[in-house]
Formats: structure tokens, sequence, C-alpha cells
């Protein structure tokens, strides 16, 4: 079900809990302010998630109440996420699906990095 990216944060959703060690994620890179894995789901051959440490519901939520050192730990993590992973060229794309419109279905902002393959025009 695609959620709402104002509601409160809910502090039981499954990226909360794999943050917290009670869910298993096939982790990739984590530091002070991210946890990068494995999407459950791939839709590419690489496909992995990066969410931040703190409690934020989306990237608007993100964007307007993060601090500026973890706006800023969070996208570097992003990058390095994807350079370790030797993604850099061919290259890949980060998505953050916010909203209902978006169809985000877990209420904990994530960033998807999709690579592997030549993945086309982007959808509109
Ligand atoms: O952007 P959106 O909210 O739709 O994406 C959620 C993503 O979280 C999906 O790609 C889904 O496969 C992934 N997921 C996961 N591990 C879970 C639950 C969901 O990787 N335990």
């Amino acid at each position: 079900m695609p959620i709402d990216a104002t509601q409160p944060y809910d502090d039981g959703n499954i990226f909360a809990r794999i943050l917290r060690g009670e869910l298993p994620a096939k982790r990739v890179y984590e530091d002070d302010f991210a946890l990068a894995f494995h999407d459950i789901n791939p839709q590419a051959p690489t496909h992995i998630l990066v969410i931040p440490k703190g409690a934020y519901v989306s990237w608007d939520d993100f964007s307007a109440r993060a601090s500026d050192a973890e706006i800023a730990g969070f996208v570097r993590a992003v990058g390095q996420v994807a350079r370790a992973a030797g993604l850099v060229e061919p290259g890949y794309r980060l998505l953050a699906n916010t909203g209902l419109d978006s169809h985000q279905e877990v209420p904990h902002l994530h960033v998807h990095i999709f690579a592997g393959r030549p993945l086309g025009p982007m959808l509109a």
C-alpha cells in the first residue's frame, strides 16, 4: 500500500526494524548516518537501498527536518555505496519515491540504487 509522505513517523516500520537489527537484511554498508542493504525484490541486477539512521518518513520529511550533518552524511553515504559497489562506470540510477503518487510503500526514507544493465530512459 502506498503511504502518505506527510504521516507521522512509525517506529515499527520495517526499515526501522532492520536498523535496530530486529529483522535480517543483506547489509552492504553502514556508518553513523546511513545503512545500505540489498533490496529483497531486486528490479535490476544491482538494487541497493540506502536509508538514513534518523527517523524520517520520506525525502520530504528528511529534507525539511534533518540537520546539515545528517544530510551531508547521508548523501556522501549514497555515493560511497555506489563507488564501493563499482557502479560509477557504467553508471547507476537513484530513486527516492515520496508519497502516494510515487507509490512509496515503506514509511522510512530510502534511496534506491539501480545498476547492472542499461536502465533505459526515465519512467514518466
Ligand atoms: O520506494 P518503495 O517504498 O516502493 O520501495 C520499497 C522497497 O523496499 C521495495 O523495493 C521492496 O522490495 C523493498 N523491501 C526490502 N526489504 C523488506 C521490505 C521491502 O528490500 N523487508
